[in-house]
């Protein structure tokens, strides 16, 4: 698994360098988000759950069925909207309340 950042899209706020567990997150020269050694990204969405701004992009690959599929996150006060694109530009939306997840 590993993700793709949309430098375009970046506003170098650092919040996935903060969350990343595997330190793979750096900022670049140019204050945007970098990724290194994607091949240690285990996939566990820290990263793209915090970005506000939707630049990052997450593969699924076909080992789990995404068939190069790429999952991004945007958010609009307490609704998180997942958004699953794939490789024909077809876009699928999930949104999320992110209070009522959290209540057990
Ligand atoms: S998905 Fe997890 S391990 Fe991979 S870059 Fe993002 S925070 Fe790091
Ligand atoms: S969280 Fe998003 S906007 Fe902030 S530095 Fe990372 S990629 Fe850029």
């Amino acid at each position: 698994m590993s993700i793709r950042i949309e430098t375009d899209r970046c506003s170098g706020c650092g919040r996935c360098c903060e969350v990343c567990p595997g330190n793979l997150i750096r900022r670049s020269a140019d204050g945007k988000a970098d990724i290194r050694r994607r091949q240690d990204c285990w996939g566990c969405t820290s990263c793209l759950k915090e970005c506000k701004t939707g630049a990052i992009l997450f593969y699924l690959g076909a080992d789990i069925g995404g068939r190069g599929s790429v999952l991004s996150v945007s958010q609009k006060g307490d609704i998180k909207i997942w958004s699953v694109t794939d490789p024909g530009g077809n876009v699928q939306k999930i949104a999320v309340n992110s209070k009522e997840s959290n209540q057990y």
